[in-house]
């Protein structure tokens, strides 16, 4: 196999390892195979996809504006054509690569004028994605998370049963178990043990019920009384000597290209932290959508020292508002973990490189980066990630420089971010509360280091 000059921690043809890798690591691949898992989100499939002269016509996700360069594969002005999510799908299914589970992260409805959907039109695109899921993949169980496009209208998702809750419950049958679908068609979230894996409990939140924009859940402190049924679950499962994955659609934390604005409302973003340290022994990872861009963050405890590690995918669909200069090219992801304790070892970025894909007529999936090799990390332990981020925060770091490359999943090559745009990455990347978001802040500013 290929050996990265930046060092590779494990050879796949199992031959042992190179001699400068930590015996650790290298240990974790050779006596075990490691367990694998893909990770997809953010569809967005606009059925209204079609290539026409009229630019202004190709799509009704560009809303008006003029598709920029429109191909077989989509156009960034638009949400994804129904060609682009198969070519995904269709990329994992022949790639060789074994899995135990998937994960999938919500969103499947396209951004269009709240008219132009309905209860059945967003029920019917979610069915339409999860058929093509269960015809290609008979066999694998994927655990899905609702998205705040997954409700119409959009984000105003409910705290009690509705028809949409109800209608992803018979969908997504198949997947889970009956406790997780009562739970699901009460309040958008489930918890189940994943098949195969005795020891790992996938937990999958409805932070829709957070969202800022959601006015179903406005001044209530514990929406759907998730925050409850979480910490119930997450105590069963410590008694349990369970592992754990936390998968929802809409991250914790801040984001990373503005400041002071977290993704979820502030309250909840504090008293969601609150429970993710207090279990952090137990909670092996931790993976999210919404935001399109690829990222990552570092959950700290209250003095410091870094607990977990958090992940938010890119999205299947490339589109981008008129306002926005930059996007992000199709991706989809694979994480590699370790099967005794369920730790993260790696992931695989992969991506289409969506204007080489619409000028040849056809997609070529291929891998973006591998993290550990990427960054020349030896895991994606959050002591792993805390030290690669503190790396990201010096001067003239060249980490930082593919970090924010692949942010956008190497839409543009030559996007650069310092100043005020590098600290708010660093200060989003290791900092998920307030209190030390605030004080990151603060130091950044008053040192103008960067
Ligand atoms: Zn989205
Ligand atoms: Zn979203």
């Amino acid at each position: 196999m290929h050996l990265g000059s930046s060092g590779t921690s494990w050879t796949r043809s199992g031959r042992g390892c190179l001699q400068h890798i930590p015996s650790r690591t290298c240990r974790r691949f050779r006596d075990n195979k490691p367990g694998q898992f893909w990770h997809v989100t953010d569809f967005h499939l606009d059925p209204t996809y079609h290539i026409t002269s009229d630019h202004t016509k190709v799509c009704a996700s560009s809303k008006g504006a003029k598709a920029s360069d429109p191909g077989p594969f989509g156009d960034v002005m638009c949400d994804s054509p129904y060609r682009l999510i198969f070519s995904a799908l269709d990329f994992i299914k022949n790639s060789g690569q074994k899995v135990s589970f998937m994960i999938w992260t919500g969103d499947s409805p396209p951004h269009v004028p709240v008219h132009e959907l309905s209860t059945d039109k967003v029920i019917n695109v979610i069915a339409n994605i999860t058929t093509t899921l269960q015809h290609l993949f008979p066999n694998l169980q994927v655990f899905p998370a609702l998205g705040n496009h997954d409700y119409w209208p959009q984000d105003q998702l409910p705290v009690v049963s509705s028809k949409v809750y109800n209608a992803v419950a018979d969908l997504w049958k198949p997947w889970l178990t009956e406790e997780a679908i009562t739970t699901l068609k009460k309040g958008g979230f489930y918890t189940q043990k994943v098949s195969n894996n005795p020891k790992l409990r996938i937990i999958s939140l409805n932070t829709n019920l957070y969202y800022g924009l959601n006015s179903m859940t406005l001044n209530e402190t514990d929406p759907a009384n998730q925050f409850e049924w979480l910490e119930n679950t997450l105590n069963i499962s410590q008694q349990n000597k369970e592992k754990v994955y936390i998968i929802a659609h809409v991250p914790v934390g801040y984001l990373p290209s503005t400041s002071y604005i977290t993704a979820i409302r502030k309250y909840h973003n504090e008293k969601l932290i609150d429970i993710f340290r207090k279990y952090s022994d137990i909670i092996a990872g931790q993976f999210y959508g919404h935001t399109h861009r690829d990222s990552i963050m570092v959950l700290s405890d209250k003095k410091g020292n870094p607990v977990n590690s958090l992940f938010v995918a890119p999205a299947v669909t490339p589109v981008r508002s008129i306002l926005e200069k930059l996007t992000n090219n199709p991706g989809v992801r694979l994480f590699q973990y370790d099967p005794r304790d369920y730790k993260l070892m790696d992931m695989l970025q992969y991506y289409l490189n969506l204007t080489d894909a619409n000028l040849k007529g056809e997609s070529n999936w291929k891998v973006e980066y591998n993290l550990t090799q990427a960054y020349d990390i030896e895991d994606l332990q959050p002591k792993s990630l805390y030290k690669l981020a503190k790396q990201f925060a010096k001067q003239e770091s060249k980490q930082f420089i593919k970090y924010y490359k692949y942010f956008f999943v190497s839409y543009d090559s030559s996007v650069i971010c310092q100043g005020k745009c590098k600290i708010f990455q660093i200060c989003a990347i290791m900092n998920l509360d307030v209190i030390s978001y605030t004080d990151c802040l603060k130091q950044y500013h008053m040192k103008r280091s960067l």
